[in-house]
């Protein structure tokens, strides 16, 4: 999962990007609003973080401006702490939900989290297909009841498809939800995984639909 954080402090960005790497997000930080609306409308996200106070374009003009042009990933909007008018505002304007300043990490992981699972029309953090069950609250795979023990990377790629469980994913669209921005992308590394996650889960688990891309199969 892939995440954007637009965040004018630096310390509580970083604290942000940290705690949802933890969780098994890779994150791309915008400093300001002007690149925040920027890499909301260009880039594929499964979740963002947008505080409203920011430098160059405040929070709710680049939220509406996304909702505006029709980008619709869920958005969580940082807010100061009882200013209820800009909560009103911010779900009016398209938020998802919102956290008033100061916040704790876990409560932040655990919103995001669980607006993930929503847009992906889930209501519970475990996914069961089968004999796999892949605890998105956990970040826990177990195969036949046995944990299995994943790399982080190779835990974003189970999740990612998972989430997607049964649809068919391409290795475009899987590569933008495993790496953030600035990293350097490579399809070959993204095979590899897949082999290595096979390896470990066995050979049926994740499917390859020639020049189409990969898909997780729905019942093991
Ligand atoms: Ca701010």
């Amino acid at each position: 999962m892939r995440a954007l954080i637009v965040e004018d402090h630096a310390p509580l960005a970083r604290q942000v990007i940290a705690a949802l790497a933890e969780a098994g997000f890779v994150a791309d930080h915008a400093p300001d609003g002007e690149e925040g609306l920027f890499l909301g409308e260009t880039e594929p996200y499964d979740a963002v973080v947008l505080d409203l106070g920011l430098p160059l374009l405040d929070g709710l003009s680049v939220l509406r401006r996304w909702r505006g042009a029709g980008r619709d990933m869920p958005v969580l909007i940082l807010t100061a702490r009882d200013a209820w008018s800009e909560k009103v505002e911010g779900l009016n304007a398209g938020a998802d939900d919102y956290l008033a300043k100061p916040f704790v990490m876990p409560e932040l992981v655990a919103r995001i989290q669980a607006l993930v699972r929503r847009a992906h029309g889930r209501g519970r953090p475990e996914i069961a297909l089968g004999r796999l069950v892949v605890d998105t609250g956990a970040q826990r795979v177990l195969l036949d009841g046995v944990p299995v023990k994943l790399t982080g990377l190779e835990y974003r790629t189970l999740g990612y498809l998972a989430h997607r469980a049964g649809k068919v994913v391409s290795k475009t669209e899987l590569t933008e939800h495993l790496y953030a921005q600035d990293f350097d992308r490579d399809s070959n590394t993204l095979e590899v995984m897949v082999a290595r996650l096979r390896k470990k889960l066995g050979e049926g688990v994740i499917e390859t639909l020639r020049g189409q891309g990969y898909r997780l199969v729905e019942s093991l």
